[in-house]
């Protein structure tokens, strides 16, 4: 934006300033000895197409530049936001290793670009001195053969010079032009950008939801011709009811939440809730019904209170925000934080621990009063005592709302009232823990295979 802002001052409107003079002073040069102004047009050509070819040139390499620039930004926010990552697996030499690869590119780029308007600027003065000689030397014959004076002569040649320095200005804001106009495309890209889920032109506004819940038919793949993850899944889930869905690695368990949510569409088949397809409805009024409690929930550098509060979408009391972090079993360690509900926590709540992160996220899940809500195994990186503290959390969270839990480890749902296996794009059994033992399928199997792994670790 910048760059854009400088050239439509500093550029734009001194070149079109620049056309009407060089139209005037060819005026006067015609009126003064129109063949001597002929002869100082033959050169403009050569110069228009020399300014063209070059603009292009810095047009590309602006362009490169911007792009080299965009990968070293992007490297620089990576290796930032994942610090922790980056030093506890040794990755500093690799990363600076990176972005000075993207530095050196961005660099070389930009070099390039300041070589091109170099190079412009010094073939318009050449151009500009081979006329000038040009018509010095027809002017000195006409002086010689009588037909011109020589003060007339030296009258006309500072016209010349005056009318030429409009063309060397122009020379030097095409450059400018050029990286600005590269400028300009690049925001233009970004903003031309639409969403992958738009909302239907005649979407409503959800209504409050009731918490029915049905997959139907379900087939999808994340892009055009990858490996389908469902074809053909069904799930339905009363209001207020439970489900666990387990399967093996990868076959999709987490993708339920991100069609539920409404990251990707379904390429068939539909999620309906309350028995209306989702697409009817505005995407982020469904959204702010549906709560997601990951593995590892973000936070943001603010303080406790504003980090409860921002996920409401609503105005929210200190009351209600206190009676939520006490459901989240919260409330003990905000209040012997040094600030309490004032405390900034690090970027991405680094300061606190990962159980006290996760009870927060439950917190902002209890003033959101979303009616169906999807846990991502939640505790599958606490200890044990961290996931007792957020699993007690999650009881009273989940009391009348409908819920889905992923579950990677079969043992963290074994209690669960229903549980649905899905395996090859399929829901393939549906049970309880003992149900689906006795049936002895799929999950079955799975059961036994991690029962086994846990008697080789012990
Ligand atoms: P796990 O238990 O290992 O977490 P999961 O059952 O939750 O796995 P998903 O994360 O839903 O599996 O992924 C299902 C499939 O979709 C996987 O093959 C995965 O590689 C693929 N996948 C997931 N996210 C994307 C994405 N954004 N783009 C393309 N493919 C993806």
């Amino acid at each position: 934006m910048g760059q854009l802002r400088e050239v439509t001052v500093s550029a734009l409107l001194p070149m079109m300033a620049n056309v009407f003079i060089l139209v005037g002073m060819f005026g006067v040069m015609f009126v003064l000895n129109w063949q001597l102004a002929l002869i100082s047009l033959i050169p403009l050509p050569v110069m228009w197409l020399s300014a063209k070819r070059s603009s292009r040139l810095i047009h590309e390499a602006s362009r490169r530049q911007r792009t080299r620039e965009g990968s070293l930004a992007a490297t620089a926010t990576e290796s930032m936001s994942a610090i922790r990552t980056v030093q506890s697996l040794a990755l500093e030499e690799g990363f600076s290793r990176m972005f000075r690869g993207n530095d050196g590119q961005a660099a070389n780029a930009d070099m390039n670009t300041k070589r091109l308007s170099a190079g412009l600027e010094r073939s318009i003065d050449l151009l500009v001195a081979c006329a000038t000689a040009l018509v010095l030397w027809q002017g000195a014959l006409q002086v010689i053969a009588g037909s011109l004076t020589a003060g007339d002569l030296l009258v006309f040649i500072s016209y010349l010079k005056n009318s030429m320095r409009p063309v060397r200005e122009y020379a030097k804001y095409a450059g400018r032009l050029s990286k600005a106009l590269a400028s300009a495309e690049r925001i233009s890209d970004i903003l031309d950008e639409s969403p992958d889920i738009a909302d239907r032109p005649d979407a409503r506004s959800a209504p409050a939801f009731r918490g029915q819940l049905a997959f139907r038919n379900l087939h999808f793949a994340y892009e055009d011709g990858a490996r389908p993850v469902f074809k053909g899944l069904d799930l339905k889930l009363d209001a207020g009811e439970h489900v666990a869905v387990v399967g093996p690695s990868g076959i999709g368990k987490s993708t339920l939440s991100v069609l539920l949510l409404r990251l990707y569409d379904p390429q068939e088949g539909c999620i309906e809730i309350d028995g209306h397809d989702i697409r009817e409805w505005k995407t982020a009024s469904v959204r702010r019904q549906i709560g997601l409690l990951p593995q590892d929930a973000l936070m943001f550098a603010a303080s406790i209170r504003d980090n409860l509060a921002c996920a409401a979408g609503r105005k929210v009391s200190d009351a209600e925000i206190i009676e939520a972090a006490k459901l989240a079993n919260a409330h003990d360690f905000i209040t012997a934080l040094p600030e309490g509900y004032d405390t900034v926590i690090g970027e991405r709540g680094a300061t606190l621990s990962g159980g006290q992160r996760q009870r927060l996220a439950i917190a902002r899940l209890a003033l959101r009063r979303c009616p169906i809500v999807v846990l991502d195994e939640p505790t599958a990186a606490l200890d044990t005592e961290s996931e007792r503290a957020v699993q007690q959390a999650i009881e009273v969270l989940v009391k009348n709302r409908t819920v889905i839990v992923i579950a990677h480890r079969l043992s963290t749902i074994v209690g669960a009232q229903q549980i649905l296996v899905i395996d090859h794009g399929h829901a393939m059994e549906r049970g309880s823990h003992a149900e689906l033992l006795a049936h002895g399928g799929r999950y079955a199997t799975m059961w036994k295979a991690q029962q086994q792994a846990r008697q080789w670790r012990v």
